[in-house]
């Protein structure tokens, strides 16, 4: 386990100063392929996006999470769509298993393949015999697009059965019961009801639902996001995402690519890991995206009248620094940016 002292940004803070804490989780996004392409997406994923995770880069984040957190290492396998690529997958928790990592804590999932009943109780059988801790289903408006209710019920039912309750989340369970049809949100006149609902089920507007979904839930002028900096966001993350290429994504903030395992294992990572001394992290981490604004209003960046969050002012100003070719090496990888196949 590592130090507080042995990352270089808290190195230069006093004993009381705010530190960057110890990533104690990772994501492994295993695939940005989905079957879904629900409009609340915090990527892109679709039918369409790609990407698929090797063993060598899955373990060797387990690897160096433990490294990094000890005992306290939690991993979760999310997508896009994990069960796309079961085989894939299985066989990854194998070796992860026959190396003695600890157990996978979650595995997410949108039920999409419980078609056929007995391949189903197959499939949760391994997972029960493997470890699992949790399986997360994602079921909501956006989702029901996309995955027909009563598969996620059967899958409740059958997980249940084979996990114990305790080891099935549904996120969120309130719309099994009554799962209202995503254009009842969308109607011109549902504009509250639609805010309302992206509140409770704590919507982030990056990815597809920056563009799909915060230009219809904006109610924020500019002038109030400007005083947001997003300097605690990125010290107290706590944990990062992985994408199918390497790509590190701090906490939630995905398609700002922090650095990639094929160049740096995790934990040297989290070592380096100095936000304002890191260019494009710098102003993020004083200012908020608006700090990024006088660069991107210089090359000819319109601001909007409203956003509906930071985080879409700051995927907004991404996409057009992405569509312009800046800050290469950081914004992407493209299955982030809603490019035309998704
Ligand atoms: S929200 Fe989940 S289920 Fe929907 S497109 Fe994205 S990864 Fe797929
Ligand atoms: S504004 Fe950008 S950097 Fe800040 S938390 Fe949101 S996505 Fe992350």
């Amino acid at each position: 386990m590592k130090e507080l002292t042995q990352n270089l940004y808290n190195q230069r803070q006093s004993r009381t100063g705010p530190k960057l804490k110890l990533w104690r989780y990772a994501g492994l996004l295993l695939t940005y392929r989905c079957s879904a392409a629900c409009r609340f997406c915090s990527y892109s994923c679709s039918p369409q996006a790609g990407g698929l995770m090797p063993h060598e880069i899955a373990l060797q984040a387990w690897d160096s999470l433990v490294q990094l957190a000890g005992p306290e290492a939690h991993i979760h396998i999310t997508g896009g769509e994990p069960f796309l690529y079961f085989d894939h997958l299985a066989g990854l928790l194998e070796e992860a298993a026959a190396r003695n990592y600890p157990p996978l804590n979650s595995l997410e999932t949108n039920g999409f393949w419980v078609q056929n009943q007995s391949e189903a109780r197959e499939k949760l059988h391994f997972l029960n015999k493997i470890g699992l801790q949790e399986l997360a289903v994602s079921f909501d408006p956006f989702h029901a697009e996309f995955v027909p209710v009563e598969s996620v019920r059967t899958l409740q039912t059958l997980a249940q059965e084979i996990l114990g309750p305790h080891r099935v989340k549904i996120r969120w369970e309130k719309y099994l019961e009554n799962c209202p049809s995503v254009e009842v949100f969308l109607a011109p006149q549902n504009r509250t009801g639609l805010q309302k609902m992206l509140k409770e089920d704590r919507c982030r507007f990056t990815g597809r639902a920056a563009e799909s979904l915060g230009p219809l839930a904006a109610e924020l002028p500019l002038e109030q996001i400007q005083k947001q900096s997003c300097q605690n966001v990125f010290l107290n993350a706590r944990g990062v995402h992985i994408d199918p290429f390497g790509n590190v994504f701090c906490g939630q903030c995905s398609g700002i690519i922090l650095g990639n395992l094929h160049q740096k294992p995790l934990e040297l990572l989290w070592e380096t890991f100095d936000p304002p001394n890191l260019p494009f992290w710098a102003p993020l981490f004083h200012s908020g995206p608006a700090g990024l604004l006088p660069q991107a209003a210089a090359g000819g960046y319109q601001p909007r009248h409203l956003y509906a969050s930071k985080c879409h002012l700051c995927t907004d100003l991404r996409r057009f620094f992405f569509d312009k070719g800046s800050f290469l090496s950081i914004i992407g990888p493209e299955e982030c940016y809603c490019i035309e196949k998704c």
